[in-house]
């Protein structure tokens, strides 16, 4: 087979296999400057390839799920979240018959617009910058705008779409999209139950026996039957979605955590400090716009100073956030013995 067959026979092979509802490569709405096409890689392919190789992705490795910088090797960061939710959204998609390729893309793309500090750097943000601040509107600017010294990723519509509408608020354009919207509330309820329990916030008896009963008793359990409960109730339908017990059950161990672990003062001990230090640095880079890195000052013009700050705050990892204030704020000794 010549090399430029390839992508044309997954193009072929999509049309012949994918659900009617599915997202076909070749029918993709595009991107906003045009590209030449790849030999072998699909469109959805491509973007995929194109977040995984950009520096907003790797950041994501040192930046909160839940807890704050974590000193344990087995809490969840952001990229362990994001990989979790890419492979719950493709074991969807793929008994859904959509397209798994443009499901991985959004998937891996949803939160690269994540502050440091998890949703308190958020809420820190959305206070702060005129005309607010959300993580899936700032995923969108990351590769719109952000991305590659400013040009973006110049990824196709149907991307973008799924990484701006993947809250449960959104309403994306594509069936791909929803599964990555749903896959993401299946991930993180679950995975942050271990990380609770594996920091003694909860205990597993702490789970009401009722959502055991429908659920499961363990992590792979309860995460099996939310997809398996997806795959009967959305097969061949033009939609996905859960039956209302199952539903219903993960509603409650969502709000359950809201209770005892995202509001719970255990796990908050750091928030205030991070929130000072986040509020520090956005005002001290408003009064010294002239530090703010290149690639996100050259959008002052059209956006306005604070949104390039909060651009360059929302980017940094904890980590970098930590050091960045040592180096402005913390006198550093000199040893003279
Ligand atoms: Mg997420």
């Amino acid at each position: 087979m010549k090399k430029q067959d390839y992508r044309e026979f997954i193009e072929q092979q999509e049309k012949q296999m994918l659900s009617p509802y599915a997202s076909l490569s070749s029918q993709s709405k595009g991107r906003d400057r045009a590209v030449i096409p790849c030999p072998i890689r699909t469109e959805y392919m491509r973007d995929r390839d194109r977040i995984i190789h950009s520096k907003s992705f790797r950041r994501l490795k040192h930046k909160t799920q839940v807890f704050l910088l974590p000193m344990g090797d087995h809490y969840r960061t952001r990229l362990t979240h994001t990989l979790e939710v890419s492979q719950i959204a493709r074991t969807i998609a793929r008994g859904l018959r959509l397209n798994e390729d443009l499901t991985e893309a959004i998937a891996l793309g949803h939160d690269l617009g994540h502050t440091p500090f998890g949703h308190m750097g958020e809420a820190v943000l959305d206070a702060l910058v005129p005309g607010g601040f959300e993580h899936n509107v700032q995923s969108l600017r990351v590769v719109e705008k952000l991305e590659n010294s400013g040009k973006g990723l110049n990824l196709t519509f149907e991307v973008r779409d799924g990484i701006l509408n993947h809250k449960i608020s959104g309403n994306p354009a594509t069936l791909e999209g929803a599964v990555v919207s749903l896959s993401d509330r299946i991930a993180y309820v679950n995975h942050d139950i271990d990380d609770a329990i594996r920091a003694g916030v909860i205990t597993k008896q702490d789970i009401p026996q009722k959502l055991n009963d429908i659920l499961g008793n363990s992590h792979g359990e309860r995460i099996n039957t939310m997809i398996v409960d997806v795959l009967e109730n959305s097969l061949l339908k033009p939609q996905v979605c859960m039956s209302e017990e199952v539903g219903t059950a993960l509603n409650e161990l969502r709000n359950f955590m809201f209770e005892r672990v995202y509001l719970n003062p255990l796990a908050r001990t750091e928030e205030a400090k991070s929130k000072r230090l986040l509020e520090q640095l956005y005002m001290h880079y408003l009064e010294h716009i002239d530090e703010v890195p290149d690639e996100f000052s050259g959008n002052i013009e059209e956006d306005g100073k604070e949104r390039i700050v909060a651009d360059f705050i929302g980017c940094m990892t904890d980590r970098y956030a930590v050091l960045d204030y040592e180096r402005l704020f913390v006198p550093s000794g000199m040893m003279l013995f």
